[in-house]
């Protein structure tokens, strides 16, 4: 590797280099207990895939650049230069790594290597070697939003379609409001009609006052490694929430954009946002409690059981208000084993079911999610994530579970109870 190229590595990680990040560089005891932690590793038993050693990579050019052991004695020391090799290893354990962080939830030390591999995606962007689908798709996302000119007509009549749908399959008028001025609620969503028309249906029994934008929840940016242009792509809806002067941005069922504006959007802008964000199972769980929608009790009678995505559960906090929601609709209701900060990951996450060259990798390593389910005796997975719904769908597949898995709004408006027969609407 050029020596230029060196410096530009460096100087990635230098201006990366927070005191956060400095410790986990420092402090890590090679106790390898984050080994059991990781599905890959579990799966796979490929060392490539153990979070200590994904990490140790980033800690060999630290060492060499930022200790005065490493600088001097870097083979005592374990430091070195980062070379084409290096970037191999680091490229397919990096992009592999679904940021469950599962492995900081066991580690001692609370050592976040999906922090580190976070760290290790921009090194991998200044050299050149980002993966390509996912900066592809980044792309792709800027340039329609870009030219909503464009693309706006278009995402317009398809508001129009699916409102036509709801009105076949209800019998009756339920808006999707567009643009709302002065609307309560910003429900940014998936695109697709399964993101929208359940809101749409939850959002009119509840009578809220909300908008949807013309922009998208989805952030390929974020999986990609790039906060810039991850910040962009969620520029887009945050300044429509602004602009229209909501209360609040409800997030659809996706894991990682309830991050990106949860927890890293502000951080980003470097500002307050005037309105609170939350993911819609926080609002449906307020609706179903406050009765401003109801559901019947005995509505699922199939064993249901429910996967907490790592984004929304051991990332997001986000544990009770599902579990709240599928019990108050589902007779038979069983948890897996381990469960919320511990549930496994499934394997799905971090823009991996989009890189097909992980496909192998990926599979595999949803074996414990597979075992845990199965330990269940569930015909129904509840699961309010895309990208877990993708590899649980191939998981069902591969392993013939013989699962419906459903995004728990598709739950909530198969037992919601006809409007006008509850209190809320008497
Ligand atoms: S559990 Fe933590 S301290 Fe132990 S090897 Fe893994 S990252 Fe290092
Ligand atoms: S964040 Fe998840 S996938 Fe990545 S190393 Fe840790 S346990 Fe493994």
């Amino acid at each position: 590797m050029e020596k230029q190229m060196i410096d530009t590595l460096v100087g990635v990680l230098d201006k990366r280099m927070n005191r956060q990040l400095k410790q986990y560089m420092d402090i890590c005891a090679r106790c390898a207990i984050c080994k059991d932690a990781c599905h890959q590793y579990v799966a796979t038993q490929d060392i490539k895939y153990l979070p200590a050693r994904r990490a140790e990579l980033i800690r060999e050019i630290y060492r060499k650049y930022f200790t005065k052991t490493g600088e001097f004695l870097p083979a005592l020391f374990e430091a070195r230069d980062p070379d084409d090799n290096m970037m191999d290893e680091l490229y397919d354990s990096t992009y592999a790594c679904t940021g469950c962080r599962r492995c900081t939830f066991y580690c001692p030390f609370s050592i976040d290597n999906a922090w580190v591999t976070a760290t290790a995606k921009g090194l991998l962007i200044a050299a050149g070697r980002g993966n390509e689908i996912l900066g592809e798709l980044t792309d792709a996302a800027l340039f329609k939003g870009d030219n909503m000119e464009m693309f706006g007509p278009i995402i317009a009549d398809g508001f129009r379609d699916q409102e036509k749908e709801l009105r076949e399959e209800y019998g009756r008028d339920i808006p999707i409001p567009v643009n709302k001025q002065g609307a309560d609620i910003l429900y940014v969503a998936l695109a697709g009609a399964h993101s929208i028309k359940p809101a749409a249906v939850i959002f009119d029994e509840a009578g809220a006052n909300w908008t949807i934008s013309m922009f998208e929840a989805a952030n390929y940016g974020f999986f990609y490694g790039d906060p810039a242009k991850a910040k962009l792509i969620a520029d887009r809806y945050m300044h429509e929430a602004k602009r229209l002067g909501v209360k609040e941005v409800v997030i659809t069922e996706c894991g990682h954009a309830y991050r990106v504006a949860e927890m890293f959007y502000e951080a980003w802008a470097k500002e307050k946002m005037p309105f609170k964000v939350r993911h819609i199972l926080e609002v449906i769980d307020d609706y179903i409690a406050d009765g401003r929608i109801k559901v019947d009790p005995k509505a699922i009678k199939e064993r249901v059981t429910y996967h907490d995505p790592c984004q929304i559960g051991r990332n997001g906090g986000i544990f009770e208000q599902p579990r709240n929601i599928v019990k108050a609709l589902a007779t038979d209701f069983v948890d897996m084993t381990p469960n919320r900060e511990k549930q496994w990951c499934c394997g799905g996450g971090g823009g991996i079911v989009a890189m097909d060259e992980f496909d192998k990798v990926r599979i595999k390593s949803g074996d414990p999610k597979v075992a845990q389910i199965r330990a269940t005796g569930a015909t129904v997975l509840a699961c309010p994530c895309e990208n877990c719904r993708l590899q649980i769908n191939e998981l069902n597949q591969v392993h013939d579970l013989g699962l419906r898995i459903v995004p728990v709004m598709e739950l909530v408006v198969e037992a919601m109870v006809p409007k006008g027969t509850h209190p809320a609407a008497q």
